[in-house]
């Protein structure tokens, strides 16, 4: 009995994360990925969720996810706003654990979901999708090219490229330093 209850609330946890990452516009195999849901499934769900949600119409994202960390780059904003994701990530125990990169559990996945949320509500104009938050916790969780580090000028947490010699410090430090 016991198990089947705990069988029953893992499902059910599943669906609910599935419809989160559905509310955030995530491609289906971003949630296949995340929840172990077929396509199939997957997909009523999404179906289900336009029926409840003609007020809020979402976009269906097709394609390949991301997988250029140049978009972390495209403006100080994208780059403020890549540091403020990688910090909650960080402090929510979802960096320096790769495993979570292959096969995460459905907990940490609902973690990143509020990982996500919390962002959203420090940055209400938000420029990172879910899309590409869960592609930088891959990038940063593999501590290779890019990662967290204090910026030597403010000490505020940025995101650094382990290859470049330039940028040196963080973008609120660029954006606010004189022309040479
Ligand atoms: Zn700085």
């Amino acid at each position: 009995m016991r198990i089947t209850d705990s069988r029953y609330d893992r499902d059910r946890l599943r669906l609910t994360v599935a419809c989160r990452l559905i509310r955030h516009e995530a491609r289906t195999h971003t949630i296949r990925q995340c929840t172990g849901l077929s396509g199939d499934r997957i997909r009523k769900l999404y179906r289900a969720y336009m029926q409840d949600a003609i007020e809020q119409p979402l976009r269906r994202r097709r394609g390949k996810s991301p997988r250029q960390m140049s978009y972390f780059r495209r403006s100080p904003a994208h780059e403020l706003q890549a540091a403020t994701l990688g910090m909650l990530l960080s402090l929510c125990g979802l960096l320096g654990r790769r495993r979570v990169l292959r096969q995460p559990t459905i907990e940490e996945v609902a973690r990143f979901c509020d990982v996500y949320e919390t962002f959203e509500s420090l940055c209400p104009v938000a420029v990172i999708t879910l899309e590409h938050a869960w592609y930088l916790l891959q990038v940063l969780a593999y501590e290779d090219e890019f990662v967290l580090a204090r910026c030597p000028d403010c000490q505020a947490t940025w995101i650094r490229d382990t290859l470049d010699v330039v940028p040196d410090n963080c973008a609120a430090c660029r954006v606010g330093r004189p022309p040479d």
